[in-house]
This record gives structure tokens, sequence and C-alpha cells, in this order.
């Protein structure tokens, strides 16, 4: 299992052209779909436009909790562990209410490797912070609890990706979207300041050590 922020894991990538682009499955909130928990993109829909507009770039979008709970829907969050625990029976997804969608979501989690295969894509950019598509920090417990607590782990669906073998990637690991679209676009000039969301100071107050 492989997170694209792993400094070898592009090195796989070819370098696509407009004849023949990249398949990228994106989480559908990133590519501007309404489909948060509130029907919106949750502002999301700007942040990779530039990437994804590309001639050499292809992008398929999935939600996975719209896929299971239909949109708009209550807040799902990991509890007793990440997206690896769920897959693996130890953690259960449950909403604001005490709700448990953990069937919901891996439905949903299914349906998105579902689309990644249908479309054989070559890498997923997922939204960080979501029970489903988190590829780095996911909440711990309810995002509502006063204080809000992260925990270092994948959602779901990033989860199932990763165990199918997919390259997982944050829309927040800017050194590494940036070293994609470099690749996608040679014309691209990367900024070598950007670092990925595991580099940066919020994550390492959070997880110190
Ligand atoms: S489940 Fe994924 S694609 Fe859907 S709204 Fe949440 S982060 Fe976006």
């Amino acid at each position: 299992m492989l997170l694209a922020h792993h400094p070898e894991a592009l090195a796989a990538l070819r370098r696509p052209t407009p004849q023949s682009p990249l398949r990228i499955l994106s989480s559908g909130c990133l590519a501007g779909l309404p489909c948060g928990v509130e029907g919106t993109d949750y502002g999301l829909g700007e942040v990779l436009r530039a990437l994804y507009a590309l001639e050499s770039v292809r992008v398929f979008t999935a939600c996975p909790e719209d896929f299971g709970m239909g949109t708009p829907r209550s807040m799902p969050d990991l509890h007793g562990g990440d997206g690896h625990g769920l897959l693996d029976g130890r953690a259960r997804v449950l909403d604001e209410h005490g709700v448990d969608l953990s069937e919901k979501m891996l439905r949903g989690a299914h349906a998105m490797l579902a689309t990644a295969r249908e479309h054989d894509v070559e890498l997923a950019v997922l939204t960080d912070m979501s029970a489903a598509c988190g590829t780095q920090v996911i909440s711990l417990g309810c995002r509502y609890d006063q204080p809000r607590r992260f925990q270092v782990g994948v959602g779901v669906a990033a989860a199932l990706l990763l165990r199918a073998g997919y390259l997982v990637v944050s829309q927040r690991d800017h050194r590494t979207i940036g070293r994609l679209r470099a690749l996608c676009d040679p014309r691209f000039v990367r900024d070598e300041s950007a670092v990925d969301h595991h580099e940066t100071e919020w994550y390492r107050a959070q997880f110190p050590g």
C-alpha cells in the first residue's frame, strides 16, 4: 500500500499526453460536484481546477458517501480506528446522532473502487479529513465534539483503494500535487517550497513525534 506522497510513488507513473491522458479518480467534491453532506462541494471545486483542466488529464469522479447515504446526509466519522480498522472489523462509522453508517460506508467505498476499476485509473486524488476519502488525517470520533480530535489514518474508501493497489494522494499534499501537475504539463513551474500535509506545522503540532 503506497500513499502517493511517498517520494518514490509517482516515479511509476508514465508521462501522459493529450492523446493518452492520465486517468485520475477524484473525490466528487474536489471536482466541484455538490456531493458534500449539505449539498455543496465544500468550496473545493477550485482547488485542482488547473490540474483537472489539462488536456493530458482525464478525471473520473465518485462520492462514496453520496452513493451510500445520499445527499444531503448526516456527518459520518470513524470511531475506534480508521478506514483499515473498519475493513478489518475493529472500527465503526457513526454519525453525530450515533447512528451506525458502517455498512453504507462500505457500500459507498466499493462503488468508488468499482469506478476506479471501470476506468482503469492510474491514481486517486481524494479529499483529506473525510471518513470516506481521507488520506492523511481523519477525525477521531465525531468531528462536532469539542475540542475536535484527529488521528493519522485514511477513510474507508481510501483504505479500500489502497488495498486494491491504487496510488492515493490528498489534495493537501501540495508538493506531490505539484509534481503530478509537472508530470502532466512540462511547462508547469513547481513551487519548490510546497510541502505535503504530513510536513506542515499543523500536522507536526497535532502529532508530535
Ligand atoms: S465522501 Fe468524498 S467525495 Fe463525497 S463529499 Fe466526502 S470527501 Fe467529497
